[in-house]
Protein backbone atom coordinates (compact mmCIF):
# COMPACT_ATOMS: atom_id res chain seq x y z
CA UNK A 1 0.00 0.00 0.00
CA UNK A 2 1.58 3.25 -0.75
CA UNK A 3 1.99 5.56 1.97
CA UNK A 4 0.36 8.90 1.62
CA UNK A 5 0.55 12.29 3.63
CA UNK A 6 -0.83 15.27 3.57
CA UNK A 7 1.53 18.55 4.38
CA UNK A 8 -0.94 21.08 5.78
CA UNK A 9 -0.70 24.52 6.47
CA UNK A 10 -1.11 27.71 5.58
CA UNK A 11 1.51 28.45 3.80
CA UNK A 12 1.50 32.59 3.62
CA UNK A 13 4.07 32.36 2.24
CA UNK A 14 5.56 28.82 1.36
CA UNK A 15 9.45 28.55 3.23
CA UNK A 16 12.58 26.75 2.92
CA UNK A 17 11.58 25.65 6.42
CA UNK A 18 8.45 24.26 4.63
CA UNK A 19 10.39 22.65 1.75
CA UNK A 20 12.93 21.23 3.51
CA UNK A 21 9.85 19.32 5.88
CA UNK A 22 8.74 17.92 2.44
CA UNK A 23 11.87 16.39 0.79
CA UNK A 24 13.08 14.63 4.22
CA UNK A 25 9.33 13.12 4.08
CA UNK A 26 9.76 12.17 0.60
CA UNK A 27 11.95 9.83 2.23
CA UNK A 28 9.46 8.11 4.19
CA UNK A 29 6.49 8.61 1.98
CA UNK A 30 5.78 7.19 -1.15
CA UNK A 31 3.11 10.61 -2.11
CA UNK A 32 3.10 14.06 -0.25
CA UNK A 33 -0.13 16.28 -0.71
CA UNK A 34 0.83 19.91 0.00
CA UNK A 35 -2.36 21.05 1.29
CA UNK A 36 -2.92 24.80 1.46
CA UNK A 37 -5.91 25.61 3.63
CA UNK A 38 -8.07 28.78 3.48
CA UNK A 39 -10.03 28.47 6.06
CA UNK A 40 -12.22 31.57 8.01
CA UNK A 41 -9.46 32.96 10.65
CA UNK A 42 -7.13 32.87 8.10
CA UNK A 43 -9.00 34.81 5.37
CA UNK A 44 -6.96 37.65 4.63
CA UNK A 45 -3.60 36.27 3.35
CA UNK A 46 -0.70 38.19 2.53
CA UNK A 47 0.04 35.95 -0.70
CA UNK A 48 -2.28 35.41 -2.81
CA UNK A 49 -3.55 32.12 -2.53
CA UNK A 50 -3.28 30.97 -6.19
CA UNK A 51 0.15 32.68 -6.99
CA UNK A 52 1.34 30.59 -4.46
CA UNK A 53 -0.22 27.38 -5.45
CA UNK A 54 1.52 27.94 -8.87
CA UNK A 55 4.55 29.08 -7.16
CA UNK A 56 4.84 25.83 -5.10
CA UNK A 57 3.61 23.42 -8.17
CA UNK A 58 7.37 25.30 -10.17
CA UNK A 59 9.21 24.58 -6.97
CA UNK A 60 8.16 20.78 -7.47
CA UNK A 61 7.64 19.83 -11.11
CA UNK A 62 10.03 17.58 -11.72
CA UNK A 63 9.10 15.39 -8.69
CA UNK A 64 6.00 13.89 -9.06
CA UNK A 65 5.63 12.36 -5.82
CA UNK A 66 4.26 15.99 -4.56
CA UNK A 67 1.24 17.51 -5.58
CA UNK A 68 -0.39 21.06 -3.94
CA UNK A 69 -4.11 21.44 -3.47
CA UNK A 70 -6.41 23.74 -2.05
CA UNK A 71 -8.75 22.96 0.91
CA UNK A 72 -11.95 24.46 2.89
CA UNK A 73 -12.88 21.59 4.87
CA UNK A 74 -11.82 19.63 8.03
CA UNK A 75 -7.85 18.08 7.16
CA UNK A 76 -8.92 14.65 8.77
CA UNK A 77 -11.52 14.78 5.81
CA UNK A 78 -9.28 15.79 3.30
CA UNK A 79 -7.07 12.91 4.07
CA UNK A 80 -9.33 10.35 3.73
CA UNK A 81 -10.05 11.98 0.04
CA UNK A 82 -6.95 11.41 -0.94
CA UNK A 83 -6.12 7.86 0.77
CA UNK A 84 -3.45 9.85 3.21
CA UNK A 85 -3.22 7.94 6.42
CA UNK A 86 -0.35 10.44 7.57
CA UNK A 87 -0.01 14.29 8.49
CA UNK A 88 3.44 15.67 8.25
CA UNK A 89 4.22 18.72 10.16
CA UNK A 90 7.55 20.27 10.95
CA UNK A 91 8.77 21.16 14.44
CA UNK A 92 10.70 24.32 15.51
CA UNK A 93 10.29 24.69 19.18
CA UNK A 94 7.95 24.19 22.34
CA UNK A 95 5.04 26.93 20.96
CA UNK A 96 4.79 24.51 17.66
CA UNK A 97 4.53 21.91 20.15
CA UNK A 98 2.15 23.15 22.21
CA UNK A 99 -0.22 23.68 19.20
CA UNK A 100 0.32 20.22 17.35
CA UNK A 101 -0.27 18.47 20.35
CA UNK A 102 -3.65 19.53 20.50
CA UNK A 103 -4.58 19.26 16.63
CA UNK A 104 -2.84 16.16 16.31
CA UNK A 105 -5.13 14.93 19.13
CA UNK A 106 -8.11 16.13 17.30
CA UNK A 107 -7.26 15.22 14.07
CA UNK A 108 -7.24 11.37 14.74
CA UNK A 109 -10.37 12.11 17.01
CA UNK A 110 -11.87 12.76 13.72
CA UNK A 111 -10.46 9.99 11.32
CA UNK A 112 -8.60 7.11 13.39
CA UNK A 113 -6.53 6.14 10.64
CA UNK A 114 -4.72 9.45 10.92
CA UNK A 115 -1.34 8.96 12.57
CA UNK A 116 0.56 12.80 12.57
CA UNK A 117 4.49 12.58 11.99
CA UNK A 118 6.49 14.97 13.54
CA UNK A 119 9.99 16.26 11.61
CA UNK A 120 12.11 18.26 13.95
CA UNK A 121 12.93 21.66 11.79
CA UNK A 122 16.69 21.45 10.77
CA UNK A 123 18.79 24.02 12.57
CA UNK A 124 19.56 26.47 9.48
CA UNK A 125 15.79 26.59 8.88
CA UNK A 126 14.47 27.03 12.39
CA UNK A 127 14.04 30.79 12.46
CA UNK A 128 12.14 31.10 9.71
CA UNK A 129 8.45 31.34 9.71
CA UNK A 130 5.92 32.91 7.52
CA UNK A 131 5.06 35.42 9.86
CA UNK A 132 8.59 37.12 9.83
CA UNK A 133 8.89 37.17 6.14
CA UNK A 134 5.56 38.67 5.58
CA UNK A 135 6.68 41.12 7.71
CA UNK A 136 10.24 41.55 6.31
CA UNK A 137 8.47 41.47 2.59
CA UNK A 138 5.57 44.22 3.61
CA UNK A 139 8.37 46.96 4.44
CA UNK A 140 10.55 46.42 1.58
CA UNK A 141 12.66 43.65 2.93
CA UNK A 142 14.82 41.05 0.79
CA UNK A 143 13.40 37.47 1.48
CA UNK A 144 14.71 35.10 -1.68
CA UNK A 145 17.18 33.25 0.50
CA UNK A 146 14.18 31.80 2.66
CA UNK A 147 12.04 31.06 -0.14
CA UNK A 148 11.93 28.10 -2.76
CA UNK A 149 11.26 30.42 -5.16
CA UNK A 150 11.29 33.97 -6.67
CA UNK A 151 8.63 36.72 -5.29
P1 LIG B 1 -0.24 26.56 10.07
O1 LIG B 1 -0.95 27.78 9.64
O2 LIG B 1 -1.09 25.32 10.07
O3 LIG B 1 0.57 26.70 11.35
P2 LIG B 1 2.17 26.92 8.48
O4 LIG B 1 2.01 27.21 7.03
O5 LIG B 1 2.59 28.05 9.34
O6 LIG B 1 0.79 26.28 8.92
O7 LIG B 1 3.16 25.70 8.70
C1 LIG B 1 2.87 24.41 8.25
C2 LIG B 1 3.75 23.41 9.00
O8 LIG B 1 5.11 23.67 8.74
C3 LIG B 1 3.59 23.46 10.52
O9 LIG B 1 3.70 22.14 11.02
C4 LIG B 1 4.76 24.29 10.96
O10 LIG B 1 5.14 23.99 12.30
C5 LIG B 1 5.80 23.82 9.98
N1 LIG B 1 6.89 24.79 9.79
C6 LIG B 1 6.80 26.10 9.53
N2 LIG B 1 8.01 26.68 9.42
C7 LIG B 1 8.91 25.69 9.64
C8 LIG B 1 10.35 25.64 9.70
N3 LIG B 1 11.10 26.73 9.52
N4 LIG B 1 10.93 24.44 9.96
C9 LIG B 1 10.16 23.35 10.16
N5 LIG B 1 8.82 23.32 10.13
C10 LIG B 1 8.20 24.48 9.87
Amino acid sequence: MKKIALFPGSFDPYTMGHHDIVLRGLKLFDQIVISIGHNTSKKNRYFDIELMVGKIEKVYQNIPEVKVVLYNELTSSLAKKHGATYLLRGLRNTTDFEYENTISQMNRYLNEELETVFLITSPEFAAISSTIIREVHRYGGKVDEFLPYEV
